[in-house]
């Protein structure tokens, strides 16, 4: 970065910041640190977004404060401790810190190498930061900003779902999105949003007249729009998928083809030598590694640091969704019968706006999906469902959708950077770590394409070394999906029954998830351990009532299964137990039950 454009930045900063100091990295890449003290935490966010868009300007490092706004920090000291105290416990080749998305998809595209990995997860599953708490939407790649990576690899991990889809036997819906204009007034409005998915590279994109609108999408009609709409924008590749069952899928197919996963295992330190990575400190012990790939979602700034290089900061970006009952997606779901309605609407009205926020769409499985809002916040494990956002979230009042019908919110965390697009390529800071940061929406849409580049960055990398890597003469791109009795035909539920009995059993009563689903989630390649993972897996207790009456069951079946107590198993992550103690014999429970 030249001294001029710091001059300009350092001004204007000055003019309407005076408190606020500015720092260039002293390798020049163009990362900028700031200090001081702010109003409050959306300035702290704004001077971040300004001086990130200044020319020459690669990233922004924020360390802007708000007096009095106590901004909680983790804490790694205990967990360094521990790993220390434990020495090294494995040598791997690589290890993927973080099993969400982005690191499930690139265990999975790693695992066609001779390589020894290990994925390690401070939670208890795969899938449980951003990557469980999204719309599914497999956006078509409009929306991104042209000449962004975020743009590209839209585009590239849209088209590469449909093999995702086929190898790994995830459902994926290619709706279809619209957005609709009733007023020729708004025509331009549409044709600035085509116009940006053609520079991206957007395949089908397409303005479409009323007519033809209704066609494709008859809830229009059913919503008495049909006559009001004038133009359309449509964009036949979007696509729907269930978040957490893509990541499981991938994390099973890595872990058949040699991948390991460790969960409960939190990152606290990744050890350098000389510039270049040699392994990591973690509550388990410490692994050595020849890679380090950093995709800690909204810690993945934290882990950088550890590194050696602090290059970006993450700022957290909430977003709530509402969740409605199946049974009225016919009622609420018109406008979204067939694809997906785009928030063209509202980016037209937001168009300061960092995210694709707000809006009603479907998941693959029939639910009608209400949000979500989009509010920075500064803790990075603030998932409260607070009202501002989830009135934001179901919209304006003016669509009929009553607060009844929510059957659940869930809330996940963006993690942004203040260049707001993908921060993936290797440390010049310490060699072998690969950053996989800022890896918000759409995150999940471009999960393969991401996976992909990471294998570049490492086979390069790999060769350029000395040390190239070569592929597995064994590797197997196939997950074959087990049964999922719901989606059978009466024969078919039948003939599965007569092979095992366990499938006639049905655990969840509102999804109508049997035994055999539950046992085949417990005995597959990457062992569900609490109630949640097996929710993630088979949909056990994502029905009307949220797990009231299969819980006990679900959790029943994961104590005898893996040869537990009833009061070791737990909710979600460890600490989580439901039951705390037994107040009398299991025994005398069972005959109670009789
Ligand atoms: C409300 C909302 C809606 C969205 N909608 C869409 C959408 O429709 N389409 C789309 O494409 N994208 C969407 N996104 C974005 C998408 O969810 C994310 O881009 C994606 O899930 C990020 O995946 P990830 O694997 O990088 O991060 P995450 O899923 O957050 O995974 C990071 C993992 O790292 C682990 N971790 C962190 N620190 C450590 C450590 N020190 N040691 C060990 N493990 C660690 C965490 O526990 C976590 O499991 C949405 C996001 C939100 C919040």
């Amino acid at each position: 970065m030249d001294i001029e454009s710091i001059n300009k930045i350092k001004k204007t900063l000055k003019k309407n910041f005076p408190d606020v100091e500015l720092k260039m990295d002293s390798d020049e890449r163009g990362i900028l640190t700031l200090k001081g003290e702010c109003r409050d935490w959306d300035q702290v966010v704004q001077i971040g977004h300004l001086v990130a868009k200044q020319k020459g300007v690669k990233n922004v490092v924020n360390k802007l404060r708000v007096p009095g706004l106590d901004i909680p920090c983790k804490d790694y000291s205990d967990y360094i401790a521990m790993g220390n105290k434990l020495g090294v416990v494995d040598d791997v080749d690589v290890v993927i810190i973080g099993a969400g998305i982005s690191g499930c998809g690139i265990a999975r595209e790693l695992a066609k190498y001779k390589m020894n990995i290990l994925v390690v997860e401070m939670s208890d599953d795969v899938a449980t930061g951003a990557t469980k708490a999204n719309n599914g939407n497999i956006h078509p790649g409009h929306a991104a900003k042209p000449g962004t990576l975020k743009a590209k690899l839209n585009v590239e991990g849209n088209r590469m779902y449909t093999k995702w889809a086929e190898d790994l036997g995830f459902e994926l819906q290619r709706c279809g999105a619209m957005g609709f204009v009733t007023s020729n007034l708004l025509k331009p409005a549409l044709k600035v949003a085509y116009n940006q998915a053609v520079k991206n590279g957007v395949d089908g994109a397409a303005l479409i007249d009323g007519k033809t609108a209704c066609q494709i999408e008859p809830g229009l009609v059913k919503n008495g729009l049909g006559k009001a709409v004038k133009q359309a924008f449509w964009l036949p590749t979007m696509g729907l998928v269930e978040p957490f069952q893509v990541a499981v899928a991938l994390a099973e197919n890595a872990a058949s083809n040699g991948v390991r996963f460790w969960f409960n295992c939190t990152v606290a330190d990744v050890i350098t030598e000389s510039g270049k990575v040699s392994g990591v400190v973690t509550n388990k012990g410490i692994i050595k590694a020849k890679y380090v790939i950093n995709c800690a979602g909204v810690y993945a700034d934290e882990v950088s640091a550890m590194a050696g290089d602090e290059c970006y900061t993450i700022h957290p970006r909430k977003g709530v969704i509402a969740i409605l009952d199946k049974a009225k997606a016919p009622e609420y779901g018109a406008l979204c019968e067939h694809v997906t309605m785009e928030t063209i609407k509202l980016t037209l009205k937001n168009k300061k706006s960092q995210t694709k926020g707000g809006g009603m769409c479907r998941t693959p499985e029939g639910n009608v999906l209400m949000g979500p809002s989009a509010k920075e916040v500064p803790d990075k494990e603030d998932l409260a469902t607070d009202s501002e956002s989830l009135g934001y979230a179901m919209g304006r009042g003016d669509n009929g959708i009553q607060y009844s019908d929510i059957i659940r919110f869930f809330v996940g965390s963006r993690p942004a950077d203040y260049k707001e697009d993908f921060v993936i390529e290797m440390s010049p800071i310490s060699d072998g770590v690969i950053n996989v940061g800022g890896i918000q929406s759409p995150g999940l849409a471009s999960a393969p394409a991401i996976a992909k580049m990471v294998e570049g960055i490492v086979a390069q990398h790999a060769q350029d070394n000395g040390r190239p890597i070569e592929k597995k003469t064994d590797w197997q791109p196939i997950r074959k999906r087990k049964p999922q009795f719901r989606q059978l035909s009466h024969e078919e539920q039948g003939e599965l029954i007569k092979k095992n009995p366990s499938y006639g059993k049905v655990i969840c009563r509102c999804e109508c998830i049997t035994e055999g689903e539950i046992l085949d989630a417990i005995h597959s390649s990457v062992i569900p351990c609490s109630v949640d993972a097996i929710k993630r897996r088979t949909r056990a207790g994502m029905g009307r009532c949220q797990g009231g009456f299969c819980q006990p069951r679900v959790l029943e079946l994961l104590a005898r299964e893996c040869g537990k107590e009833w009061t070791d198993i737990n909710l979600n992550k460890e600490g989580s137990n439901i039951l705390v103690k037994s107040n009398r014999p299991v025994a005398s429970v069972k005959e109670a039950k009789k």
